[in-house]
């Protein structure tokens, strides 16, 4: 049987640096809680990222779920089915009902057109998802927010790294979500971030993290315990000295999967958006009138030890813990029913992309 091909693996240092790195915590014994090895991380990142702020939590899910609270949003919020369960939950978790969007045919973000429609008195503020490494339209986003008072809050789990003319991601819109979970271009074991712009959340979001404790003895929150790990932070250090020449691996796999499948009747693949400095995430690819249908494609290819995977299928918007929310997206609904996200990591050999291409055109 051929060798397994998962759809993703984790990034991983040299052991010896990671030995290395963890060293010191046997010296200090400090294993969690803004630790020497967070802080480090933090400002890393603030400078990796092009953004003012950057504050770390346990992973992207309760980065984005704390961020909902500490900015104090109510009522309804404006977002896209077509993403990890996450995004939906965390504004579920904050007792706001998730109003849906529909998203655009060409690269799966937010329809920024349709926003409008879905406004009413009890809107706080758009959480659009930046999916597989394409980055949502950030600049028209912007002005109906501007125009209509609301808060932006990007789901940017999938665009670590990622610019649009030469400006970090996270500096759109009033925060930014990360995730660095183990499967992300950018992982630090589980782990996540949020940036933003507005400082006076800086104590807010710190202290959510730990309990809502402020200091010793004031609890000015309902909080959580969302905290970064020494270990996770060190694993963090490590990998982004590597984030480079990772992401360029991930691209010259991309490439090979442009030249095999582009201009095959029946797979369309995501243009390539202008003006954007990839991380190139993912690798999307939609069946719609080939030989074989998704479903058929991705069965296939488990047949030959190669795992692809349906994402994201299916939508946030069908999950049956969801009781009450609004609007109808037929385009979302469409694509995750036709889309299959093929193997794509930093490790995955130009060989593998083509022993995968060949299993689909065959
Ligand atoms: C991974 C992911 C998350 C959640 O991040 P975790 O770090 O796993 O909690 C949220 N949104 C999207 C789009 C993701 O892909």
């Amino acid at each position: 049987m051929d060798k397994k091909i998962m759809v993703t693996s984790p990034a991983m240092p040299p052991i010896e640096e990671y030995f290395e790195e963890i060293k010191s915590i046997w010296e200090n014994r400090w294993l969690t809680h803004t630790g020497p090895k967070h802080v480090q991380l933090q400002q890393s990142l603030e400078q990796y990222l092009g953004v003012k702020n950057v504050e770390l939590f346990a992973n992207g899910h309760l980065a984005l779920e704390i961020l909902i609270q500490a900015i104090g949003l109510t009522g309804e919020i404006i977002t896209t089915p077509f993403t990890f369960a996450s995004t939906t939950q965390a504004i579920l978790r904050n007792n706001i009902t998730p109003v849906f969007c529909d998203i655009e045919d060409e690269f799966y973000t937010m329809d920024a057109n349709k926003i409008e429609a879905l406004i009413t008195e009890k809107t706080s503020a758009i959480i659009p998802v930046h999916v597989y490494g394409n980055v949502c339209n950030v600049e028209k986003i912007q002005k109906i927010a501007d125009k209509y008072g609301l808060k932006v809050i990007y789901d940017a789990a999938h665009v670590f790294g990622t610019k649009i003319n030469g400006k970090g991601i996270g500096s759109f819109g009033d925060a930014s979500m990360f995730s660095f979970h183990a499967t992300k271009v950018f992982n630090t074991i589980e782990g996540g971030c949020c940036t933003f712009s507005d400082e006076t959340l800086v104590n807010k979001l710190k202290s959510i993290r730990q309990f809502g404790q402020s200091g010793e003895l004031d609890v000015p929150f309902v909080g959580t315990n969302a905290k970064m790990t020494e270990f996770s932070a060190a694993m963090g250090i490590c990998n982004l000295r590597y984030i480079k020449e990772n992401i360029l691996s991930r691209k010259r796999c991309v490439i090979r999967y442009r030249e095999r499948l582009t201009g095959v009747k029946g797979i369309k693949l995501c243009r390539e958006q202008t003006g954007i400095e990839s991380n190139y995430a993912y690798f999307p690819v939609v069946f719609d009138g080939y030989k074989y249908n998704r479903d058929e494609v991705c069965e296939e290819l488990a047949k030959y030890n190669v795992f692809s995977r349906k994402y994201f299928y299916p939508l946030t918007s069908s999950f049956e813990c969801i009781t009450s929310s609004k609007g109808e997206t037929p385009v979302a609904k469409r694509i995750s029913e036709k889309v299959l996200t093929l193997p794509l990591y930093a490790d995955l050999s130009i060989e593998d992309v083509d022993r995968i291409c060949n299993i689909i055109l065959k």
